[in-house]
């Protein structure tokens, strides 16, 4: 065995001087094939390249008509080559003539030759190109023989990702490795990023392919593998997640993968070949990712991502080099690449260094989605394969607002996006200017414009766009990026540094609304069949006193001498809000009894935002001491439309009557008992949603720190009255419920208010 791979050895390590001679690249590319088709005894040797248009450029040649190079091209999927590149799994044949797919060239001569063995470039399971060899013999090729030309394929891909074949690239011709992407995602967070692609996860740098002591590698190997599987036993011992986002069936897959003998065959045979132990690892991982990419059954594709963090940590383990980049190795004009992360994780970053994050997987309602917003960064989710496609320090542009992103982009479309980000900041520099000016409409209606937030990072927000306070704390926020259950002093202090930060403005706290899609990952799953009317916010409240308890006394003593606002998420009843203010109030005397200060003044509330309520204002209304409107979740129950299923969340538009009436209910019942209303969802942060809820009788609105701006704007350009006398009569009309978009559009353009 030893004796028959001596000459794969032999052939890495030619190949390796090749590579590392000061020549051109074709000089490069034309020893290679030299060296490759003499040391597999064959005719023939031939690269082909992925171009960007699609096609495969015949690259070098041994054996073939030298006068074909950079002529002979194939669709992928035509030919034998097209249909390697295509499936990217290798081919052996020894009659290739007969085979269906065969597509003869006349111009390489090549109809000489019988048997064909063909494997695919690949670099991050994408297919860079194709590496052939021919002979004229009919003959069968081995499995080390395919082996050794995957191995050598490796190689290639590093040559063409290295952007080395740049220089003998035709004009218009130019190969896929580097090419221009544009991708779409999902928009996470609004704004415009240029910048620099820092992998999250860093593709580690393998600096020697090639193996000196072929004994010494399969130990390096050996070794790596029962150090990585000790570290995920004593994970699981331990009992602790790996960082955010990981948890135990993760490691639990991890660890079936690790003794896998299949895994440990394949990986054991690449070091065979001839390779280090880290590139035996890339090979492996590589052929996989090739394979489950191309899965189209999610379990499948789920395993890769196992699989491709197994391998991380075995390359990490070999190589010492860090698992994730830190903060300190971030460059300027980052833009954040990542799979998923955890929230915390974000936080670790420089945010001066941050202009964007891409994630492969999450999207609007992760977890780090909250947190890029919090902090202003532009982001977007679900970019599929983002993290294979980028390459450390690729150009990369990232829209937040519409989701799209550009990988390696034009000039062109760089300047554009230039210009758009200007634009950006030369508006927000327009906004900053009304800042201290009160939002108030030409015939003297006073808005007032406050914040949604829910992490201390939020809090200069307050001063940055003038906002009169916070209108909405989601409390839950600070225990979604927890890494388990904040004690009541942890509690405590974030309660008081937020009133602390907010400086006599107004905060309205609001108790833990968690279930549905907002889940703690310390608190352990529980199925359910419909989450969003399951077990959540004030139902867990209320069936689990404790919990609610405990965060009830952390707001009552931090708002010990001030004013203190607290209210209730999902709401179905009065009696659900008696039973919640049953608890404060037992809250509150308890820590009289036991000497604390209480707050000096202590308002209660509800979130409106169950439909069962509007049906019994009346008896809310005499309980409660103020309103906050939840449209985002109210919108969705009225409705039966989920808000995060993009299918139907477009579906009905909360400018049409029945939403607009459903609200008007709540602004004029609470009139009648001068209940102060506020409404928090993210319509009130659209300036035509807003211009509609002020025309209902909306006169305060919480909203998104960077929606202030636009919404001021527009509220100081508007007549209100004029407003509500226009909607109105359509409110009242009869006519099958249409969208009121359009006609309210006009009404403000008509009358230069802008939008
Ligand atoms: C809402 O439902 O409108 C709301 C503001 O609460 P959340 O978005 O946190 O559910
Ligand atoms: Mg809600």
């Amino acid at each position: 065995m030893r004796g028959a791979l001596a000459g794969p050895r032999m052939l890495l390590r030619r190949l390796r001087e090749a590579m590392a001679e000061p020549v051109n690249a074709q000089v490069r590319l034309d020893k290679i094939v030299v060296h490759i088709a003499s040391n597999m005894v064959a005719e023939v040797c031939s690269v082909y390249v992925l171009r960007a248009d699609g096609r495969l450029e015949l690259f070098a040649t041994e054996g073939l008509n030298r006068e074909a190079v950079h002529l002979t091209t194939m669709r992928a999927g035509e030919g034998l080559v097209g249909l390697i590149a295509r499936s990217a799994e290798p081919l052996a044949l020894s009659d290739a003539q007969a085979h269906p797919a065969f597509s003869y060239k006349p111009e390489t001569g090549e109809e000489i030759y019988n048997s064909f063995l063909g494997v695919p470039i690949l670099r991050g399971g994408n297919t860079l190109g194709v590496l052939v060899v021919q002979n004229r013999v009919r003959r069968a090729y081995s499995e080390e023989e395919v082996e050794v030309l995957q191995t050598t394929a490796m190689l290639l891909a590093e040559i063409i990702a290295s952007g080395e074949l740049q220089s003998i690239v035709r004009p218009g011709a130019e190969i896929a490795a580097r090419k221009p992407l544009a991708l779409s995602g999902s928009a996470i967070a609004e704004g415009v990023g240029l910048g620099y692609a820092v992998l999250q996860q860093p593709r580690i740098v393998i600096k020697q392919f090639v193996a000196e002591d072929l004994k010494k590698e399969e130990e390096r190997l050996d070794e790596s593998i029962v150090a990585v599987r000790a570290s995920i036993d004593e994970l699981i011992n331990s009992g602790e997640d790996d960082g955010p986002g990981e948890h135990r069936d993760v490691l639990e897959a991890f660890r079936l993968i690790a003794h896998d003998p299949g895994w440990l065959r394949r990986l054991r045979e690449a070091v065979l070949t001839g390779l280090t132990a880290e590139a035996a690892v890339e090979r492996v991982q590589n052929d996989a990712r090739a394979r489950l990419q191309r899965s189209t059954d999610p379990y499948l594709r789920e395993r890769l991502h196992d699989l491709d963090d197994l391998a991380n940590r075995v390359l990490h383990q070999l190589t010492g080099q860090p698992l994730v980049t830190a903060n300190a190795d971030l460059p300027d004009n980052a833009i954040l690449v990542a799979r998923n992360m955890g929230p915390a994780a974000l936080l670790e970053y420089d945010r001066k260094k941050l202009r964007g994050l891409v994630l492969e997987e999450g999207g609007a309602s992760s977890h780090v989605a909250i947190v890029a917003r919090a902090l202003g960064i532009p982001a977007i989710g679900e970019v599929e394969n983002i993290t294979t496609l980028a390459e450390q320090g690729d150009a990369i542009i990232i829209d937040g607002g519409t989701g799209e992103a550009h990988l390696r982009p034009q000039p062109d479309v760089r300047d554009a996006y230039a210009e758009k980000a200007r634009l950006r900041a030369r508006r927000q520099e327009q906004y900053r200017a009304l800042r201290d000016q009160p939002a108030v409409t030409r015939d003297g209606a006073r808005i007032s414009l406050q914040m949604n937030a829910g992490l201390l990072i939020d809090l200069p927000g307050l001063e940055e766009t003038g906002a009169e306070g916070i209108g909405l704390f989601r409390t839950e926020l600070q225990f979604m990026i927890a890494p388990r259950f904040p004690r009541v002093e942890e509690q405590v202090a974030l309660y008081s540094s937020v009133l602390a930060g907010a400086a006599g403005r107004s905060v309205t706290f609001r108790t833990l609304d968690i279930g549905g899609d907002k889940a703690l990952p310390y608190m352990g799953k529980f199925e359910e069949e419909n989450p969003a009317l399951g077990w959540r916010a004030i139902r867990i409240g209320l069936d689990r006193p404790g919990l609610l308890r405990s965060q009830l006394r952390a707001m009552l003593r931090a708002g010990a001498g001030r004013d203190l606002r607290v209210m209730f998420p999902m709401v179905a009843t009065a009696a659900e809000f008696d039973a919640a203010k049953a608890i404060v109030e037992r809250e509150r005397k308890h820590l009289v009894r036991h000497g604390y200060e209480p707050p000096r003044d202590l308002k209660l509330g509800i979130m409106v935002e169950v439909p069962s309520i509007l049906w019994q204002l009346d008896e809310i209304l005499e309980r409660v001491d103020f309103l906050s409107v939840g449209s985002n979740d109210l919108v969705q129950y009225l409705t039966a439309a989920d808000r995060d299923n993009r299918r139907v969340s477009s579906r009905f538009d909360p400018l049409s009557a029945p939403i607009l009436r459903a609200l008007k209910l709540i602004t004029d019942k609470a009139r009648e008992t001068n209940t102060p209303v506020t409404l928090c969802g993210e319509i009130g942060g659209h300036p035509l949603e807003a211009l509609a809820l002020v025309a209902i009788g909306y006169r305060g609105l919480s909203m998104t720190a960077s929606a202030i701006g636009p919404v001021k704007a527009m509220l100081l350009a508007l007549d209100a009255g004029e407003a509500e006398r226009f909607l109105a009569p359509r409110l009242a009309a009869r006519d099958g419920a249409h969208s009121l978009r359009a006609e309210l559009r006009a009404f403000a353009e008509a009358r230069g208010v802008p939008l």
